[in-house]
């Protein structure tokens, strides 16, 4: 093998692809014996690259170590599909150099990719059919009320002119043409109010589609992307009303026990009771979110960093004092406790360098021996 096929070689190992945990060195294969086909000589070309790719998606998440959620897995297509070039480079760069592929940094390369103007992009177009659908709601109730004015005017008309129908024949005539103008504005009249009916529905679609876009399907709580605009506005009012914020990620301890004891649907079961947990101390001036897998973000705004610990620290102890049950099986699932991390926003250069921050101290309150809520070291500092 040359020095660039094995280099290329290594490359797509670290990608993921080709030989790896998944290769050819490590996996026990079968040969086909025979002339009997493989299943695979029999499979539709298209059907053997949809498996394909769903096999190199599934090592590229397992190589690097990622999460499955939405977020790895749309960058795995895209990257391996080559939907998104950009991205692909950046990546083939970090794994030449060595470096580790993690969430953070699939975040900050997004970012610098301008991979995220796709979800800008959906939400400027929803806001402009929004204003179409308003327009035209608007246009309809304009138009209708303009009929029922011009209904009233007419059917004045009519009676004056029955009234002198004595006077003449034509005049009679023009009374029923009167007549059947009226019929004609009052059927229009009734397609008007079906119109704004059918707009109103259309409204409320869109509203539906919005909301269910920023909700996580399996908690309820708003999803990472509801978070990011929450963040964005909490940030300007906190700045405006000269008011403390603190961000804080949690982590569920020991996560990959429960899915490996109960499987995976218990798992998302226990997802749901911490995700209730966390639930109770949401307000409108609290914000708690979904951030991916058994990850969840708080928002607190108005609370200084030892008041936003303190309500975080009683959640995780009313957590780590439920008993959980797997109704499955009646099985316990034992002790089911989180730990986080909080941070000061405002002691950072951004709101995601005060995530990233709020990441680092979860990770010491992991390495302190979990079930910890700790503050980030920039904020203690501060506060001493
Ligand atoms: P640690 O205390 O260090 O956090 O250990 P852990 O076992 O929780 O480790 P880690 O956070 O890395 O593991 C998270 C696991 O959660 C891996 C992944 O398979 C699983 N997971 C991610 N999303 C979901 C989900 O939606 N449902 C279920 N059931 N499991 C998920
Ligand atoms: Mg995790
Ligand atoms: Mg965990």
């Amino acid at each position: 093998m040359s020095d660039h096929e094995a280099k290329s070689k290594g490359i797509l190992r670290w990608l993921g692809l080709g030989a790896g945990p998944h290769g050819d060195e490590d996996i026990d294969t079968v040969e086909a014996t025979g002339d009997t086909p493989t299943p695979a000589e029999h499979e539709d070309p298209r059907e053997r690259r949809r498996r394909q790719l769903l096999t190199d998606i599934g090592s590229f998440l397992l190589t690097h170590h990622l999460e499955v959620n939405s977020f790895t897995l749309a960058i795995a297509h895209d990257v391996l599909t080559g939907a998104d070039p950009k991205l692909a480079c950046l990546l083939e760069e970090r794994v030449i150099s060595r470096q580790p592929v993690n969430m953070h940094w699939l975040e900050d390369a997004c970012r610098a990719t301008g991979r995220n103007d796709g979800v800008a992009q959906l939400d400027a177009m929803m806001a402009k059919l929004e204003h179409s659908i308003q327009e035209f709601g608007q246009t309809t109730v304009a138009a209708k009320s303009a009929a029922n004015e011009y209904n009233s005017a007419l059917e004045q008309h009519v009676s004056e002119l029955e009234q002198v129908s004595k006077a003449g024949i034509v005049i009679t005539e023009l009374a029923n043409i009167a007549r059947l103008m009226l019929d004609r504005t009052r059927e229009i009249e009734k397609e008007m109010n079906r119109s704004e009916m059918q707009t109103r529905a259309l409204q409320r679609s869109l509203d539906e589609a919005r909301r269910s876009a920023e909700l996580d399907h399996l908690t309820g709580l708003p999803n990472r992307r509801a978070f990011e605009s929450v963040l964005e506005r909490e940030t300007g009012t906190a700045l405006d009303l000269n008011e403390p914020l603190c961000v804080a990620i949690c982590d569920i301890d020991h996560f990959k026990r429960v899915n490996d004891t109960h499987g995976h649907e218990a798992g998302d079961r226990v997802i749901r009771a911490v995700a209730q947990t966390l639930a109770k101390i949401s307000n409108e001036n609290c914000h708690v979110a979904r951030h991916g897998g058994e990850e969840f973000v708080i928002l607190f705004r108005g609370k200084s960093i030892e008041e936003a610990w303190s309500v975080l620290d009683e959640a995780r102890d009313a957590m780590a004092e439920r008993r959980l049950v797997n109704r499955a099986t009646d099985i316990p699932f034992g002790r089911i406790t989180f730990s986080g991390g909080i941070a000061d926003v405002f002691a950072h250069p951004s709101p995601r360098e005060a995530m990233k921050a709020a990441d680092d101290a979860l990770y010491a309150a992991k390495a302190a021996g979990r079930n910890l809520i700790i503050k980030e070291p920039g904020s203690a500092r501060e506060a001493a």
